[in-house]
């Protein structure tokens, strides 16, 4: 499809979302086919619809051609399939990573991420999408430049989908695919739960995109109630928990929404360990002369010793505020040393530029 093409269907769908007609891409499998039922349209419809959106990675009912256009014209108006556009895209020097800005249907943008990472002796290359799930954030971090603009609404499960079929599709055509998807992009994933849950729904159902739960990893600041939420629903996504400190104090000024302890996050996320089998991420994001200190290396070590997580350190992104400067690379060296020192699993992120 032309792009401008593209455009006018996405501004048709606008109008349709006005009009409070369901989008395609925010529906589960199950929900499209009880909405096909209510068309008197019968089951394997949804089946055939499915595979087009998620398998072969249609973005219009136009492109489905064995749907009779009868069909495709009534379900382009009584079902939309809302497709975000990609208004901006940003590449990195050695182009591994690409990020894009999609505007949704009602105009708000949010950022998505493709991370190339190429094959080595521990493994194969991947393809990894990090997804929104919020325009904005409520959780008001000081090192994130997305904490400081504040919060404005919840993606629904299709804009929060529809990340990673844009990525799937420009893969597609060079013959690659997305291997790996975090939900780490602007926002808090579990303060927007039902959409998040419903999206890997969508994701891992056979009848959907298929790719397999433990290729996903859920990032959260530490929300302890929804953190054992996830643990009883019986998924195989991996967690990362962004901690930041071991010291409480600290957590509050940078993490002024924070409600729970070190200790209670910790907890909760050993639960979901147990519950799942998965050993869990610590993310740690390095800010200078704050958090990045010998001794709260040492306390970290011994706060950690004996869970079955893994640490990653970040140093951190340079935002408007002044006083979250990232970390020397030599006190990052010498955090990670202390940590690995004391048996901890640490590595330091890649950096994707
Ligand atoms: Fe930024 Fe994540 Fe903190 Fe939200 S939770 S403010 S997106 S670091």
């Amino acid at each position: 499809m032309e792009r401008g093409q593209a455009k006018r269907v996405g501004e048709v769908a606008t109008l349709n979302v006005m009009i409070h007609k369901p989008s395609f891409w925010d529906l589960s499998l199950a929900e499209l086919r009880e909405h096909l039922a209510t068309m008197h349209l019968p089951e394997y419809r949804a089946r055939q619809l499915g595979r087009w959106a998620y398998r072969r990675l249609a973005e219009s009912y136009e492109e489905m051609t064995d749907l009779p256009a009868s069909l495709r014209t009534r379900l382009a108006a009584e079902l939309p399939m809302v497709t975000a556009l990609a208004v901006a895209e940003q590449c990195s020097g050695d182009g591994s990573t690409r990020k894009v800005l999609l505007r949704l249907a009602d105009g708000n943008t949010v950022e998505s991420v493709l991370m190339q990472y190429d094959p080595t002796d521990a493994g194969r290359g991947r393809e990894t999408v990090c997804v929104s799930t919020q325009v904005g954030c409520a959780m008001g971090c000081t090192f994130c430049a997305t904490g400081q603009q504040g919060f404005l609404r919840n993606l629904s499960a299709g804009e929060i989908t529809q990340q990673v079929l844009h990525f799937a599709r420009e893969l597609k055509a060079k013959g690659r695919q997305v291997t790996n998807i975090v939900f780490m992009g602007m926002g808090e994933p579990l303060a927007n739960y039902g959409a998040l849950i419903k999206a890997i729904e969508i994701l891992r159902s056979s009848d959907g995109f298929g790719i397999g739960a433990r290729r996903m990893t859920i990032s959260t600041v530490g929300m302890v109630p929804m953190m054992r939420r996830l643990a009883a629903e019986g998924l195989q996504v991996g967690l990362a928990v962004s901690l930041h400190t071991p010291d409480d104090a600290l957590r509050k000024q940078l993490v002024p929404t924070a409600r729970f302890s070190v200790a209670e996050i910790l907890a909760a996320a050993d639960d979901y360990t147990a519950a799942t089998g998965r050993r869990y991420t610590v993310e740690y994001a390095l800010i200078e002369q704050s958090n990045d200190t010998p001794e709260l290396a040492d306390r970290l070590a011994t706060l950690l010793k004996g869970r079955n997580c893994h640490v990653n350190l970040i140093p951190v992104n340079p935002t408007a505020n002044p006083e979250t400067r990232r970390s020397s690379r030599q006190r990052v060296l010498e955090f990670e040393r202390i940590l690995q020192a004391a048996g901890i699993n640490t590595t330091v992120r890649v950096e994707k530029g």
